[in-house]
């Protein structure tokens, strides 16, 4: 079952039991699609498309396998861009078809997790890539290291009534908001951590917090737990200044209006008390839409 939430469709068929198959891997290159991926995490994108190229025609580097698209295996290999059509997945993610947003997604989450774990957290010595992508082995003591996936929750809190609850960070021009966000802590569980979240940024209680959607986000390695929650007592906000640069609540028609506005375009009205929320890529954003659909 999908969301409908961009990234995180699913859309293709992993076939894990394949990654630790030579042989099957190695004819499989053979027919292979195969999805080029920079060092920073840029794909090829070509007529707003993303350029798979057959492997007699893929640039040299590491493979990796993605998984099987109506039995066409799918590989990502790591090379350095080449032309001005490159583009990474904040850019292309909001304009690609899920099939495309999942693989890359896929890819560059590998790719990233590569990157950050060139040691092995035992001991210190170098690790290798195993099992076509998917671990690292250790090169002294044989330990197997697995892509890491850090839960981070991200929540909508309402008042009951009309008003939402949206902060802004210290990054983000004026007028610009989103839902509350922060990462899960260890020892922690997912709704435990939505209300401590939620209390240390604005010192507000919330009660009634429930699953909405998920979504991967590798920026370098997140999974976004979407929550809805609603205020529990005094809606007064005690802000907390390091963490964001303010917070308010704001009714269902001045989210709406600001709704048709993204951090890449504000409203123009300086008046306005929003002038943006999150781009359409993000769950911030479906956490949003949902809730003035009415559905959450
Ligand atoms: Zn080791």
């Amino acid at each position: 079952m999908t969301s409908g939430l961009p990234l995180a469709a699913g859309g293709f068929d992993r076939a894990a039991v394949r990654r630790s198959d030579a042989e099957w891997l190695a004819d499989a290159w053979t027919r292979a699609q195969v999805l080029p991926i920079s060092p920073q995490s840029s794909v090829p994108v070509h007529d707003g498309r993303l350029e798979l190229r057959p492997a007699d025609a893929a640039p040299e580097g590491v493979r990796r396998f993605l998984g099987l698209v109506d039995s066409v295996p799918h590989f990502a290999v790591t090379t350095q861009p080449r032309g001005d059509n490159w583009q990474t997945l904040r850019e292309f993610g909001g304009r690609a078809d899920d099939l495309e947003a999942s693989l890359v997604t896929c890819a560059v989450a590998l790719e990233q997790w590569h990157q950050r774990h060139v040691r092995c957290p035992r001991c210190g010595a170098t690790t290798t890539e195993t099992q076509a992508g998917w671990t690292r082995t250790c090169t002294a003591d044989g330990s197997e290291h697995f892509p890491r996936t850090d839960p981070a929750v991200i929540m909508l809190v309402h008042d009951g009534g009309d008003r939402a609850l949206l902060g802004r960070g210290h990054q983000w021009g004026d007028g610009r908001f989103s839902t509350l966000a922060g990462f899960v802590e260890p020892g922690e569980s997912l709704e435990a951590a939505v209300a401590r979240e939620v209390f240390e940024e604005v010192g507000v209680t919330v009660t009634d917090i429930r699953y909405v959607a998920s979504q991967p986000w590798p920026f370098p390695a997140s999974l976004m737990v979407g929550f809805v929650a609603r205020l529990d007592g005094d809606p007064a906000i005690t802000l907390d200044p390091v963490e964001m640069a303010e917070a308010a609540w704001f009714t269902r028609d001045e989210i709406a209006r600001a709704a048709g506005w993204t951090d890449s375009q504000l409203s123009p009205d300086p008046d306005a008390p929003l002038r943006g929320v999150s781009p359409r890529l993000s769950i911030s954003r479906y956490l949003v839409d949902e809730w003035l659909a009415g559905r959450i």
